[in-house]
């Protein structure tokens, strides 16, 4: 297993924003950025005023913009200065020169090969462990992927989104155990506005596994979709796997078509399923309100019939 630890992380970064005046400009950008949070019953929700991701959270992803475009992932359309790590299994590493965080990596594959999350499972497994402590994350074709023809994961630090931070918290006081067998633990959570199934294992191939059952059931309820929609964020610390999903039924809200002062321009990929809103135009950032959060992720998430039957499905399957 390949490991790449978090100096040479470091220094990969750093000599990307000294040498390449676009990574310079945005990640000092990054430093000046407006955040806020609104606090709900035991969990809080950030929002962020990111002006430079107006290209990501507005990108068309229709078929015919995506094939009238130059895909930014393959190697030959990338910036000369654009830099990368060669990864295990066919990727890449490279400085994200839009960051929300303040780490912000794109791990693209070498291939153009359309994003999927069931033929990729274990290399995000594999690869929360070659970041070990950091939280790499998976948005779906329709679920905030803003190049859905070009297989990618997103990497940053693991104490950025509230999940990272809540998440044994939240465990211990509305954790419910929707199945286990030994090998892995699941876990869904009530009163967190947005779904979430969250994989516990010890070894890799039982995350995956586990993945697979619950990716075979979301599949049977979105059958007209190439993927069912979903989000993901996986870490490796303290030789435990943690897999969180985010079922998905719409891609964007309501607000981000609505026009005039009705308008909100957000378009919820996985940061913003593990608790940080990314507001690009400053308008929205001032104007959102704890009730467009509840709405937002109400509009986006899997609806609660949906979800339970779910639950119920793979408790019955696996439970011992
Ligand atoms: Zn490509």
């Amino acid at each position: 297993m390949q490991k790449i630890n978090k100096e040479n992380l470091h220094t990969f970064l750093n000599e990307q924003k000294e040498n390449w005046p676009l990574a310079k400009m945005n990640y000092s950008g990054l430093e000046k950025v407006e955040e806020k949070e609104f606090q709900f019953e035991g969990f809080k929700i950030k929002v962020q005023f990111n002006p430079e991701r107006i290209k990501s959270t507005a990108a068309k992803i229709g078929k015919d913009d995506i094939q009238k475009r130059a895909c930014f992932l393959c190697e030959e359309n990338r910036p000369e200065l654009q830099t990368k790590i060669e990864l295990e299994n066919n990727y890449s590493l490279l400085v994200n020169p839009f960051p929300i965080l303040k780490e912000h990596f794109t791990i693209a594959k070498n291939d153009h090969i359309d994003q999927s999350f069931i033929n990729h499972i274990g290399d995000l497994v594999n690869l929360a462990e070659t970041l070990e402590g950091y939280s790499v994350f998976y948005n779906g074709p329709k679920s905030g992927a803003s190049a859905p023809d070009h297989m990618h994961f997103q990497a940053g630090e693991n104490n950025f989104m509230p999940i990272d931070t809540e998440y044994f918290e939240r465990k211990k006081n509305y954790g419910k155990l929707v199945t286990w067998n030994g090998r892995f633990e699941v876990y869904r959570f009530n009163h967190y506005l947005r779904k979430m199934l969250s994989i516990e294992a010890d070894r890799a191939q039982d995350i995956v596994s586990a993945s697979k059952i619950f990716y075979r059931f979301l599949e049977k309820v979105q059958a007209d979709e190439k993927e069912p929609m979903l989000n993901a964020i996986c870490v490796y610390k303290n030789n435990k796997y943690r897999l969180h999903i985010f079922p998905r039924k719409q891609h964007r809200p309501s607000q981000f078509f609505a026009k005039g002062n009705e308008q909100l321009l957000i378009s919820p990929g996985a940061v913003d399923m593990g608790g940080v809103f990314i507001t690009p135009r400053k308008e929205d950032f001032d104007k959102i309100t704890k009730e467009d959060i509840v709405d937002i992720y109400k509009q986006v998430s899997l609806d609660d019939l949906v979800f339970d039957k779910l639950c119920q499905d793979f408790t019955k399957l696996v439970m011992p």
